[in-house]
């Protein structure tokens, strides 16, 4: 088949020559022949046949010349021309391979890089694993570290999305330095990265590289002008002890990693079987906390807060209480992150608000300041529908709002001031008073305090035990004290526990306290013996 055309062209080539130089011949005897003739019918002088033959001679030459030019120039032509053409298709040809090579790279780098820090994305992390693991069937044993950036969500809020890439990349650079092929280190995605190591001797000479390698990372950073010590929690999962391959490695690390979130983060922690276990309990919670309002399992206590000027409570702050029916008494911190996690919370809330509103005659509301705390979930706040379900149940159960506190976490505000500004401010529409909870446990700059619409603060439990420890922490205090009053707002110290915290906080002038050292959250009918205990004391005085 290739050859065909080939045989033809060439054929053609001979043929087309050969007919030139048939005509050629022809045309040559024919004009030698008959020009001859012809010039004899005119003349027969010998010298003016002499004449004529030389200009015929000139003449025939010519005109062949010209002939000959024309088709050698046609040709050579032709023949530049078709080179010209095929040299333009062989670069044309090489350009387009050199793009297509060029753009594949580029799809290999969008599909298996991270843009951001130039990493490894976690599509190569498995692939490598994954890879690893087929072609060391017998011998492979890798070591698998996952972590995350503590509160970094706090810094990308506060410090904007920029500062917070700009984070990710300075401990991206920082890492990158120390990690040698063909162990990896993968981004895979958010504040989160992955460190493999593969060919690993024991978990011992792991732990110790890791902990260097973190080590390493752990220290302050200038933020935008700020300094922000930066700490990790880390979950560490082994193969093939932990999993047998990639998406189990991942899943067990993440549970690790998860675990040393709820240690207080700063940590790492080895996967062990306990945490499948955990995992499994904390699923089987998640399924019982659903029906937990029907089988009446919630009740609610409550904790006073008391007046340091007068040594009267002037508030009570409602916290839940799940009461399990085989597990006993479930602490609020950890099912209402759960509920938080699968929309569930507005549920509790809603029952919180009733409950609350059931039970709201029988405290002293007579008196003008008492007011009942009430706890919001970060969450709660920030749903579009959170204002109009307040409301309904406002009116249900015709709730004096003007009776009532809600306390907003700190983290939760400033994790969208301007939004939280809005929801503050049509809350204090209704008539409750705003208090800001947890205070001093957030990367938030005091400035934007005097932005919010709130009536109180109230200076976080860890923040108080630490002031008898830490002469640093006491100025902290004392500055916080004198801006809140300064910006006409209330201050509570929650987790009092000692009498030299109730002098400490006297010192400074802070407003109430709260604290085991009075009163542990109690039911309402206990609660309400300790307010008749009080005012015993105050009239024996
Ligand atoms: P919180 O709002 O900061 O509540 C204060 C917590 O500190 C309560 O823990 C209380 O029992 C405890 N506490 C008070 N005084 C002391 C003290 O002197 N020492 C110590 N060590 N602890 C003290 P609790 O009841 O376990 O609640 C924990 C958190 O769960 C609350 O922290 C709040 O964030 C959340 N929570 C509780 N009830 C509700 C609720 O109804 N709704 C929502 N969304 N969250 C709730
Ligand atoms: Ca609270
Ligand atoms: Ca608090």
């Amino acid at each position: 088949m290739d050859n065909k055309p080939k045989k033809k062209s060439e054929l053609n080539a001979t043929e087309t020559s050969l007919k030139i130089i048939v005509f050629y011949v022809i045309i040559g005897f024919t004009w030698i022949l008959l020009s001859d003739q012809v010039i004899k019918l005119f003349t027969t002088d010998p010298e003016d046949l002499e004449i004529i033959q030389s200009v015929k001679g000139i003449f025939y030459v010519a005109i062949t010349a010209l002939v000959f030019y024309y088709i050698i120039h046609r040709q050579l032509d032709l023949y530049v021309n078709t080179i010209q053409t095929l040299k333009k298709a062989y670069i044309d040809l090489d350009e387009g391979h050199n793009k297509s090579v060029k753009l594949e790279n580029k799809l290999f780098q969008i599909a298996y890089y991270d843009e951001l820090t130039g990493l490894p994305n976690k599509f190569m992390l498995e692939e490598k694993i994954t890879s690893y693991i087929e072609s060391h069937p017998k011998d492979a044993l890798i070591g698998f570290i996952y972590f995350d950036i503590d509160e970094f969500r706090n810094i990308n809020e506060v410090k904007g999305h920029a500062v917070g890439d700009y984070l990710i990349k300075s401990v991206a650079d920082l890492l990158k330095e120390k990690i040698e092929e063909p162990n990896i280190l993968a981004r895979m995605g958010g504040d989160e990265f992955v460190i493999a190591v593969f060919s690993l001797q024991s978990l011992d000479v792991f732990m110790t590289t890791i902990e260097a390698y973190l080590a390493s990372i752990r220290k302050t950073f200038i933020l935008d002008e700020d300094h922000f010590f930066i700490t990790y929690s880390a979950g560490v999962a082994l193969y093939p002890d932990h999993g047998k391959d990639y998406l189990t490695l991942f899943r067990h690390a993440d549970a690790a990693m998860s675990m040393a979130k709820a240690k207080g983060k700063d940590q790492i922690v080895i996967f062990d079987d306990e945490m499948v276990l955990l995992i499994k309990q904390q699923t089987e919670i998640l399924t019982q906390l659903r029906t937990a309002i029907q089988h009446n399992e919630f009740s609610l206590h409550y904790q006073p807060i008391l007046s340091l000027t007068h040594d009267d409570v002037i508030a009570v702050e409602a916290l839940i209480r799940w009461n399990h029916p085989t597990k006993g008494f479930i602490p609020p911190l950890e099912f209402i992150s759960l509920a938080e996690k699968n929309g569930f919370i507005k549920d509790i809330t809603e029952w919180v608000f009733k409950e609350a509103a059931r039970q709201y005659k029988a405290w002293p509301i007579e008196r003008k300041s008492f007011r009942i705390s009430i706890n919001i979930s970060a969450v709660m706040l920030m749903q579009d529908n959170f204002i109009p379900n307040l409301s309904k149940w406002i009116s249900e159960d015709n709730i004096d709002c003007s009776k009532f506190t809600l306390e907003i976490t700190e983290t939760a505000v400033i994790h969208d001031i301007q939004k939280s500004i809005h929801v503050i401010k049509q809350l204090k529409r209704y008539g409750f008073s705003i208090a800001l909870d947890d205070f001093g446990t957030g990367y938030s700059s005091l400035t934007y305090l005097q932005k919010l619409p709130i009536d109180t603060i109230k200076i976080d439990r860890s923040f108080i035990s630490s002031i008898t420890e830490s002469t640093d922490d006491f100025h902290v205090l004392r500055y916080m004290v004198e801006l809140a009053h300064h910006l006409k707002l209330e201050v509570v110290a929650e987790g009092i526990e000692t009498p030299e915290q109730i002098q400490m906080i006297k010192s400074y002038f802070v407003d109430y306290a709260q604290g085991y050292y009075f009163c542990k959250p109690m039911p309402q009918t206990r609660v309400l013996e300790y307010f008749k205990m009080l005012e015993q004391v105050k009239k024996e005085k």
